[in-house]
C-alpha cells in the first residue's frame, strides 16, 4: 500500500514526509484492520513531522482522525464486523490498571499509546486499531465531514469541559482552527456567548458565520470579560493575554499538546482573584462518546478542505502557514 512516513523530523518545507510503499498491516489479535476512506489533518501531525514531539516510532505514518471501514479482524477483536464504518482517534491504548485509569482519568495513563505517534496512523491506504479503542460512527454524516470530529472535535470538547464554562457564560477562543470551530458550535448550541480572538481574516469570518458574538485580533481584549477561555493557538505568549481577559474566578484551559514557552506571569492582573490556568491532556474514550453523541444531536459540522492522500505534505504546509480555515481532510485517491 501507499503510506506517508516521517523519515527524519524537521521543518515540513524541507520534506521530512515521504510517500512510500509499506506492506498492508496485519492486525494483532485484539485489533481491526481498517481501510482508510478519509483522514483529518491535525496540528499534532505537524508536531510529529517537525519533531516538536519526540520520535516514538521510527518512520511512523501520521494521522489520527481516520474514518474507514473494517477490512479484517484479529482473532480476539470483537464488536465489529467487516464492512462496518469505524473511527480511529488519537488514544489507542491504556493499561486499565493504574491509579489514573481506575479513577476514570485514562487520559493521564502513563502507559497510554497514540495513533500516528506510537503506531502507524491514517496517512495511508490501511491502518489498524485495537477494537476497544475504535469508535462506531453515526450513520448520517459523510466521511470527510466526520473525520475532523475524531481529534479536533473530541479535544475541543474536553477543553470546553476543562474551561468550566457556566451555563449561558462568556467564552473566549484564542485561535480558530479545526478544533476551535467545532468547540464553538457545541458551546453556542449550549447557550454560550462566544468571542473569537485570532489572526487571519478568513478564520474571523468563519467565526461570525457560525454565530460568534465577536471576532477580533488575538492580542486584542474581547468586548466583555470572560468566564472561560480556551487557548487553541500553540503560542505561550497568549497565556497572559487570555488570563487578563478573564473575569474574576475565570478559567483558562490550554488545549494544545505543544505550547511555546509562556512569558512570566503578573500575579495581580493575571492570576489573582482566583483565576485558574489549566492544561488539557489528550482525552478519554468517554469524552469521545459524549462528544460524538452531542455532535450528532446539535448537527456539529466541520468546515473542510479536502486534499488527495498523495498531497498530504502540501496539506501540512498549508496548515502551518494558516492557508485555510476549518480543517483539512485527506481522501484516499490511491485506489
Ligand atoms: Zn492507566
Ligand atoms: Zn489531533
Amino acid at each position: 500500500m501507499r503510506a506517508w512516513s516521517v523519515s527524519t523530523p524537521g521543518p515540513v518545507e524541507e520534506g521530512p514526509l515521504r510517500f512510500v510503499e509499506k506492506p498492508v498491516p496485519v492486525p494483532a489479535a485484539d485489533e481491526l484492520l481498517v481501510r482508510v476512506r478519509a483522514c483529518g489533518v491535525c496540528r499534532t501531525d505537524l508536531h510529529v513531522t517537525e519533531g516538536d514531539l519526540p520520535v516514538r516510532r521510527p518512520d511512523v505514518t501520521p494521522g489520527h482522525e481516520v474514518v474507514g471501514e473494517v477490512a479484517g479482524l484479529g482473532t480476539e477483536a470483537g464488536g465489529f464486523t467487516v464492512g462496518d464504518r469505524v473511527g480511529v482517534a488519537w488514544l489507542r491504548h491504556t493499561d486499565g490498571t493504574c491509579a489514573y485509569c481506575l479513577r476514570g482519568a485514562e487520559n493521564l495513563c502513563p502507559g497510554s499509546r497514540y495513533t500516528g505517534w506510537d503506531a502507524d496512523g491514517g496517512y495511508a491506504e490501511y491502518t489498524t486499531v485495537p477494537a476497544a479503542f475504535a469508535h462506531p460512527l453515526p450513520g448520517d454524516l459523510d466521511d470527510v465531514a466526520l473525520a475532523p470530529l475524531l481529534c479536533a472535535g473530541i479535544i475541543g470538547y474536553r477543553a470546553l469541559r476543562r474551561s468550566a464554562l457556566p451555563p449561558g457564560g462568556r467564552l473566549g477562543l484564542y485561535g480558530f482552527g479545526g478544533s476551535a470551530h467545532l468547540c464553538a458550535q457545541v458551546a453556542l448550541a449550549e447557550g454560550a456567548r462566544v468571542h473569537v480572538l485570532t489572526r487571519g481574516a478568513a478564520a474571523r469570518r468563519l467565526a461570525l458565520e457560525l454565530g460568534a458574538a465577536s471576532a477580533g485580533e488575538a492580542y486584542e481584549l474581547p468586548p466583555e470579560p470572560l468566564d472561560s477561555a480556551i487557548l487553541f493557538a500553540p503560542a505561550g505568549d497568549l497565556v497572559p493575554v487570555a488570563l487578563r481577559a478573564l473575569d474574576r474566578g475565570g478559567v483558562l484551559a490550554v488545549a494544545g499538546i505543544h505550547l511555546s514557552d509562556t512569558p512570566p506571569l503578573h500575579y495581580e492582573s493575571e492570576l489573582f482573584y482566583e483565576k485558574e490556568l489549566r492544561s488539557v491532556t489528550s482525552n478519554t474514550r468517554a469524552d469521545a462518546r459524549e462528544f460524538l453523541a452531542l455532535a450528532a444531536r446539535h448537527g456539529v459540522r466541520a468546515t473542510t478542505h479536502t486534499y488527495p492522500l498523495s498531497r498530504a505534505d502540501e496539506a501540512l504546509r498549508d496548515l502551518k502557514a494558516g492557508r485555510f480555515d476549518g480543517a483539512a481532510v485527506l481522501v484516499n485517491d490511491v485506489t
